[in-house]
Parts: C-alpha cells; sequence; structure tokens
C-alpha cells in the first residue's frame, strides 16, 4: 500500500510539475504572440429581432499558435488576466476591431447602424490612462464614438462601484455605448445598475438556451427586457441557436440576437463576404 502510495504521489507530482511548465511556456508564448502577429479578431454578428439585418458584431480573440494552432479564449484570457498581459492583448483587439469597423462602414455606406462591441477585461478596465487610449484609438481609426460599444461584466463594476461609475461616465462623455456582459449571471440588480450609465444589457446564453423549454425562463427574459426598456436601456441575447427562441424573443421585443442561428464568428473577410450578401435572417 506504500508503495502503491508512492507511486501515485509522483504521477501527481508530475502531473503538476508539467501543467506549471506548461503554463509558464504559454505565458512565455502569450508575451510573444502580438508581436508575432499570432493573434486573430473574428467577428460575430449581432442582428436586430424586429428586422432580421446585421447592426454590428461582437470582436472575440483567438490565438494561432505556431504549434498549438488555433487557441480559443478560454484556454488563454485566465492567464493573460493573471499576468497582466490581458492589457495589451485587450488594447489589440480594440484598435484592430475599430479600424476594421472603419472600413466596412466606408464599404458599406449603406448598412447602418453598423457597430462594434469589443471585451474589456476587469483589468484593462481599471487601467489609469484606459479613457485617454481609448480616445486615441477612436481617433486614430476615425471612428466614430458611437460606433463603439465596449462590454464588461457585471463583477467589474461590483468590484470597485466609485472608481467603475468614474470611468464609464467618462467612456459614456465621449460618446461611446456602453454593455453589460453576461447578465444575469452576477449578483446585480437591474435596479443597482442603473446606478451606471448603462446603454445595453447583453442576456447571459444560459437564460436564452432554456428558454424553449421551460417557462420560468421565459418569465426571467420577459421581465428583463421590460425593466430594461423602462431603464431606457436595449437588450441582445446572446447564444440563440434556435428559431423558437429567435420567435420567443421577437413576442417578447427583444431588441437585439446574437448566435450560432445567425452565424458564428467569422474572420474579415468571411465577414466581408456576408456583410456584400446583406442577409436578412
Ligand atoms: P463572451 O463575451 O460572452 O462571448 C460570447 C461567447 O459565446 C463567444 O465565445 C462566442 O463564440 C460564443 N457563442 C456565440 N454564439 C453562440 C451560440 O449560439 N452558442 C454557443 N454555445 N456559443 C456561442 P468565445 O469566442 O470562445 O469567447 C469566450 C469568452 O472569452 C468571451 O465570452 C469573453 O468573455 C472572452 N473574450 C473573447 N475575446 C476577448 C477579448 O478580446 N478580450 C477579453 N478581455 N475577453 C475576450
Ligand atoms: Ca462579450
Ligand atoms: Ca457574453
Ligand atoms: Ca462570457
Amino acid at each position: 500500500a506504500k508503495e502503491q502510495g508512492q507511486a501515485w504521489h509522483m504521477v501527481f507530482d508530475t502531473t503538476m510539475y508539467d501543467r506549471a511548465v506548461a503554463l509558464l511556456q504559454l505565458e512565455t508564448d502569450l508575451r510573444w504572440a502580438i508581436e508575432r502577429r499570432e493573434l486573430r479578431v473574428l467577428y460575430q454578428p449581432i442582428v436586430s429581432v424586429a428586422t432580421g439585418r446585421i447592426t454590428g458584431f461582437e470582436a472575440l480573440v483567438r490565438w494561432q499558435h505556431p504549434e498549438r494552432g488555433l487557441i480559443p479564449p478560454a484556454e488563454f484570457i485566465p492567464v493573460a488576466e493573471e499576468t497582466g498581459l490581458i492589457v495589451p492583448i485587450d488594447q489589440w483587439v480594440l484598435r484592430e476591431s475599430c479600424q476594421q469597423l472603419r472600413q466596412w462602414q466606408l464599404q458599406f455606406p449603406d448598412i447602418k447602424p453598423l457597430s462594434i462591441s469589443v471585451n474589456l477585461s476587469g483589468k484593462h478596465f481599471s487601467q489609469p490612462c484606459l479613457v485617454e487610449q481609448i480616445d486615441q484609438i477612436l481617433q486614430q481609426t476615425n471612428l466614430a464614438p458611437s460606433s463603439l460599444k465596449l462590454e464588461i461584466t457585471e463583477s467589474v463594476i461590483i468590484a470597485s462601484p466609485e472608481k467603475a461609475a468614474s470611468v464609464l461616465q467618462q467612456l459614456k462623455a465621449l460618446g461611446i455605448q456602453l454593455c453589460i456582459d453576461d447578465f444575469g449571471t452576477g449578483y446585480s440588480s437591474l435596479a443597482y445598475l442603473h446606478h451606471f450609465p448603462i446603454d445595453v444589457l447583453k442576456i447571459d446564453r444560459s437564460f436564452v438556451t432554456r428558454l424553449d423549454k421551460n417557462g420560468e425562463q421565459l418569465a426571467i427574459i420577459r421581465a428583463i427586457i421590460t425593466l430594461a426598456g423602462n431603464l431606457g436601456m436595449s437588450v441582445v441575447a446572446e447564444g440563440v441557436e434556435t428559431t423558437d427562441q429567435l420567435v420567443q424573443l421577437r413576442l417578447l421585443q427583444c431588441d437585439q440576437a446574437q448566435g450560432y442561428l445567425f452565424s458564428q464568428p467569422l474572420n474579415s473577410d468571411k465577414t466581408s463576404i456576408l456583410l456584400a450578401a446583406r442577409p436578412q435572417f
């Protein structure tokens, strides 16, 4: 039994060791990812529920690793957050996607509105020069501030409400739109969020997924949409995968929707082709 115990211990240690080495390697590689131009932005359409037309995109980062292939954000964003590397990554995504959106606006002037939604990590959000940097990116890319939507989670606000309020006010003053991502998964209420200058609520996919099977979910989403409307916020349903879900959302007068039913996140070339086709879902 003792030998077995030792053997198990060794396996355990080796695994821990391997994991630590792999993590360190990932961090080292990630440090170079931007300079080596290994990061990619994919664009997922956001659609008006009423008209079925594309109104914008969410920018979603990927890492094209030379050996490991395309790595999804879930596998490197946590490491990036821990090491602070998320700040240059988020900045790069922001610049890249603002530039890209401006290009599409010039290329497809008849498609209006056309906005870009960019995710902002908590670390990035609490950078002292965030507002200045974003302002600079908007000027350099010549993008109207109203075309940019920044997505933050409730936890970012709750972590430091007073600071968050001040930063959000400054971003709002620039004319940028502000979104709460994954709404419903945190602990805050809409009544609480109303104290912050939020324009858009993105209802988390977990609520939308259960929409077609569960009457309670319908009631919850209806309540969110009604209250958001009363507070002057618009609502995006995330993770819409079925026509049934879309039909329900239409009945509930949800403003916008995003999900595999319309499109997966696409690279810029495929997005250009999609825009050129002017689809109506
Ligand atoms: P998120 O912001 O909630 O983004 C939505 C995620 O849901 C994306 O995963 C998207 O591909 C996926 N999705 C969209 N429609 C559907 C659907 O119909 N069904 C299902 N099952 N999934 C759908 P992705 O691209 O893997 O991103 C995961 C998370 O990584 C994002 O969640 C966001 O929190 C984070 N992330 C992505 N890009 C960035 C970035 O540039 N900066 C930061 N800070 N975080 C990012
Ligand atoms: Ca998001
Ligand atoms: Ca989300
Ligand atoms: Ca999420």
